[in-house]
Formats: C-alpha cells, sequence, structure tokens
C-alpha cells in the first residue's frame, strides 16, 4: 500500500502517547465522561472548559483523535466550527472579542494531546491576563530567520 507523507503524519498522531483508549476528549466524545456540551455535528464537538480562563470559555474538538493542528487532514472544517462557536458565545454573552488559542505539543503548554481550540471571550477591562512577552531583535536576527522557514515553504 502506497501512503503520502501527509497521511503517514496522521497515521503517527493516531498512535501516539495518548489514543483514543485513554485520551479524555475522546470519553467525552464518546459519552463516557459528561460536559457541558454547546454544540455538535458529525466531526466536532464544542463544551465549555472544566477549569475556564474566564466565564463562557469553550473548547472545539474535533471528534477523530489527532495529536496536533498539523496532524489534522487539510480539509477538516475546523476553523468554521471555531467561527461558528466564538460568534455565538459573543451573542449569548454580550462579550465583544475573544481569544483563540491551540496549544500544540508539551513545550506549547498542551496537557490534552487530542487537537482542540481554546476561545475565551473577552472584553475590555476583563481582568483575564494574557500576554505574549515580547523581546528585542536585530533587524539581521529576523531576516535571518524569515529566510530559514521560507525554505521549507
Ligand atoms: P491544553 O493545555 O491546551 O491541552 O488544555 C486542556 C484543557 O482541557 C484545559 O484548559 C483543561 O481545563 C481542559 N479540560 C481537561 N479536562 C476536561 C474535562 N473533563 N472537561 C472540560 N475541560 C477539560
Ligand atoms: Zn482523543
Amino acid at each position: 500500500m502506497v501512503i503520502n507523507m501527509e497521511e503517514c503524519i496522521q497515521q503517527k498522531s493516531k498512535i501516539s502517547e495518548h489514543t483514543s483508549e485513554t485520551c479524555i476528549f475522546c470519553k467525552i466524545i464518546k459519552g463516557e465522561i459528561p460536559c457541558a456540551k454547546i454544540y455538535e455535528d458529525d466531526k466536532i464537538i464544542s463544551f465549555l472548559d472544566i477549569a475556564p480562563t474566564g466565564k463562557g470559555h469553550a473548547l472545539v474538538v474535533p471528534k477523530e483523535h489527532y495529536e496536533t493542528l498539523i496532524d489534522l487532514p487539510e480539509e477538516f472544517p475546523f476553523l468554521s466550527a471555531v467561527k461558528k462557536v466564538a460568534r455565538a458565545q459573543s451573542a449569548a454573552l454580550g462579550t465583544d472579542g475573544f481569544n483563540l488559542v491551540i496549544n500544540n505539543k508539551r513545550s506549547a503548554g498542551q496537557v490534552v494531546s487530542h487537537v482542540h481550540a481554546h476561545i475565551i471571550p473577552r472584553q475590555a477591562n476583563d481582568g483575564v491576563f494574557f500576554e505574549l512577552r515580547h523581546r528585542k531583535a536585530t533587524e539581521k536576527e529576523i531576516a535571518d530567520v524569515a529566510e530559514k522557514i521560507s525554505k521549507f515553504l
């Protein structure tokens, strides 16, 4: 059987350390443990985070077990589901913004190894602390890294 590189990566991610047997989100999807569900279709489920950053903090989760965003098939309608839930969230809560966070791999803070998007509703002065720390970089450093990455694209 011939499989291409993308299929190979997807197969690997499906047999990663947390398989669908042990994955907490797969258990939620199978109905084995409860969740505060807000949306479901044949490919996606969305429910509220059990330890929210702010009121209404939602998770959008593909029903099939993939580890990271990179592993999801290209045609998977992930972003459209995220937009649908974000719209409903702001309509229901009267918030005017949101942070979209997808942690990929342990190094980036991913705890549950089943790809998911956090949608964190925001409004001015809501007290939610969310900041990326920036540092100074030389123009040369930026140009060198840009060249390095673009060679892979
Ligand atoms: P991450 O660090 O991106 O992997 O985030 C995992 C998120 O899943 C955390 O924000 C947890 O609070 C959340 N979480 C873990 N278990 C559950 C659960 N049973 N129901 C809802 N959210 C959960
Ligand atoms: Zn899973």
